[in-house]
């Protein structure tokens, strides 16, 4: 249980000390991160650090960093796979394991970083895809019981970005995930960007490899590379609000780019950080990015006090805008 900076450990590349760190390898790490929970008052799982961004320079607490491997089919049926996959497991990794054995459903989530673990946890999303449309049941072990337990789909209460572990159950860590996979391949192609892309590429039928293999060009076309421009992806969710609202601000703001919902209408959020000109913008060693204005990048040294600032500028001058209040979609870890 020693120190550990946890710079190389976030993709945002926040400098942060953890006064403890321990690694949870296999299931036999159980007892070890049991003993580390009771003796900690402050205790945060992490994964790929893809999501999260720590506020302090120090995290006066310990540290549990998800390792463990491995992932197996656990039935097979005519038309479809189940697979059970250990936290620790490269998540863009998996999907193109799944999609090279012609198992689908996943594909449209390829190329997003971080660990299989973390996925259930804000039920990751893109291109018309959420990762609980996909899982089965997810198995914890609760640090603060000792107990094993299985957390069916129903159970999971997935919503948009949203899930039990989002702003709870923190003593429960994720040890496997099991998700339900295609065998025959029916591609999902409700987002207007892989319909263009198919059609500018004069595309007519696509492998679950190549679907993958789509997504991940256009994401990277889009997106800032961690490794090159520190960041967490999204740094907002997409507000949602009610038609009432939608109706008056469409008035004002004829270009408002919405998507419809039942009984309610999600916003660009994107869309909403550009109108207030942050796109591309640099504030210090902070920025909204230039090609995806919902993605906040760290071109220096930026602390987490720099980025919390910084949320809140923007969060104001959307609200002074518009009305309407973003909400932070990264973990914020104090
Ligand atoms: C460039 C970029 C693009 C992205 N694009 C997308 C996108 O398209 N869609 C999307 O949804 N997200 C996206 N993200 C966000 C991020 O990739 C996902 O949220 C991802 O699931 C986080 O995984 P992680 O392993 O890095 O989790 P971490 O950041 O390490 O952890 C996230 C949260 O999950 C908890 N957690 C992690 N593992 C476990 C576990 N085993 N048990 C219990 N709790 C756990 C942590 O405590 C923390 O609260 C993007 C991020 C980046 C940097």
């Amino acid at each position: 249980m020693e120190k550990r900076n946890l710079k190389s450990l976030n993709t945002f590349a926040i400098d942060c000390v953890a006064k403890k760190f321990v690694e949870f390898d296999s299931e036999k790490d159980f007892e070890k991160i049991d003993k580390a929970y009771r003796e900690s008052e402050k205790v945060h799982i992490l994964a790929g650090g893809s999501n999260t961004v720590f506020l302090n320079k120090e995290f006066d607490g310990t540290i549990i960093k998800i390792e463990n491997k491995g992932k197996t089919i656990i039935s097979e049926e005519v038309d479809s796979v189940a697979v059970e996959v250990n936290s620790g497991e490269n998540w863009a990794e998996f999907v193109r394991w799944a999609c090279l054995n012609g198992f689908s459903g996943l594909e449209n989530l390829a190329a997003i970083p971080g660990q299989v673990g973390a996925s259930p946890v804000q039920n990751i999303g893109a291109y018309g895809s959420q990762v609980a449309d996909r899982i089965l049941w997810v198995e914890v072990h609760n640090m603060k019981t000792s107990d094993n337990y299985r957390i069916m789909n129903a159970d999971c209460e997935f919503d948009y970005r949203f899930s039990r572990w989002k702003t709870s159950h923190k003593e429960e860590l994720i040890y496997k995930v099991v998700f339900l996979l295609d065998k025959v391949f029916r591609p999902q192609l409700d987002y207007a960007a892989i319909r263009s892309y198919l059609e500018e590429n004069k595309i007519n039928e696509v492998s679950p490899l190549q679907m993958c293999d789509i997504v991940t060009e256009i994401r990277n076309s889009k997106l800032p590379d961690p490794e090159i421009l520190p960041n967490a992806g999204s740094f907002f969710k997409n507000p949602t609000i009610s038609q009432e609202q939608f109706e008056d601000l469409k008035q004002r703001f004829p270009q408002i780019v919405s998507f419809s919902q039942p009984n309610a209408v999600k916003l660009s959020a994107a869309w909403l950080i550009e109108q207030c000109g942050f796109k591309g913008e640099r504030y210090n060693h902070l920025g909204m990015h230039a090609k995806q204005a919902l993605v906040m990048v760290n071109y220096g040294d930026a602390t987490g006090e720099d980025v919390l600032n910084f949320a809140n500028l923007v969060i104001e001058k959307v609200e002074e805008k518009f009305g309407v209040r973003l909400e932070i979609e990264a973990h914020l870890i104090k």
